[in-house]
């Protein structure tokens, strides 16, 4: 596989990150795939022009420019799914969430949860560590206007589909916002989920529990951290707590519990 002048192996298609994706056995060779992906041209100029152009507060930082891989451990048993990075948060941090307002709710949630060793994440290096639980995004490029388009998701698809397989422990996922949440069905189907028919509808609080081939999995929906919505007091944090709260006590089981992995 070709790398790119970072050492990045390049994914330039569709096919590609599915092939690519499959192949992956361990999630920090899934970080270096993910970082070197190019497969959906539209986000690609759109992320590298704002690592361009930048924003005049942060005129004197390079910024990442690339897809943003998850964090957190590969033991952990609750996922956290988001939309995308931000273009002047993920996307010139280059960690997931890190580095604008939506990242300073989750981080300060999870930590609050007992999942996160500090309340901030402001950059790669500030020392924070995840506990039991992996944070990612459904299309790991900022897209603009934070609008992927649908063949988007599906082409940055695989990407989260072999990062779920590569968490054996993993028994909740928290899906942040209805974006996430119509990722993460066609994902669970592909693994072998037996899946609810109709889909249950998004909503916050939402908890729908789904048999898989390796044990059950639960699904809890959280709006996004938006400021859309932190804002606007549509989400409020004594909500987001009331859903990691029940996420860290669905995910209670003794360690030495059989897992409830996806298969490869
Ligand atoms: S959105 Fe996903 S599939 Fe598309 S270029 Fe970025 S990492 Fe690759």
């Amino acid at each position: 596989m070709a790398v790119d002048g970072a050492g990045f192996p390049v994914t330039r298609t569709p096919a590609g990150v599915a092939r690519s994706a499959r192949g992956t056995r361990d999630l920090a060779v899934l970080d270096a795939r993910i970082s070197g992906c190019r497969a959906c041209p539209r986000l690609v100029a759109w992320r590298e022009e704002v690592a361009v152009v930048k924003r005049a507060s942060f005129r004197d930082e390079d910024y990442w420019g690339r897809p943003v891989p998850g964090l957190g451990p590969a033991d952990a048993r609750i996922a956290v799914v988001g939309l995308a990075p931000a273009a002047h948060g993920g996307n010139r941090t280059g960690r997931v969430f890190t580095g604008d307002r939506s990242g300073d709710w989750i981080f300060a949630a999870l930590w609050r949860a007992g999942l996160a060793s500090q309340p901030t994440s402001t950059h790669v290096g500030d020392g924070l560590e995840l506990t039991d639980v992996r944070v990612a995004a459904a299309v790991r490029c900022a897209p603009p206007a934070n609008a992927p388009t649908p063949e988007e998701r599906d082409t940055c698809s695989p990407w989260l589909a072999r990062e779920l397989a590569l968490l054996p422990r993993l028994r909740v996922v928290v899906v942040l916002g209805g974006f996430g949440w119509t990722a993460l069905w066609p994902v669970l189907a592909g693994a072998g989920y037996a899946l609810p028919r109709p889909r249950p509808a998004f909503g916050h609080g939402v908890e729908v529990t789904v048999e898989g081939p390796g044990g059950p999995l639960t699904l809890l929906g959280s709006y996004h951290v938006s400021q859309q919505n932190t804002f606007t007091g549509k989400l409020t944090e004594p909500m987001l707590d009331a859903v990691l709260d029940r996420a860290v006590a669905l995910a209670g089981a003794p360690p030495d519990a059989a897992p409830a992995a996806l298969p490869d």
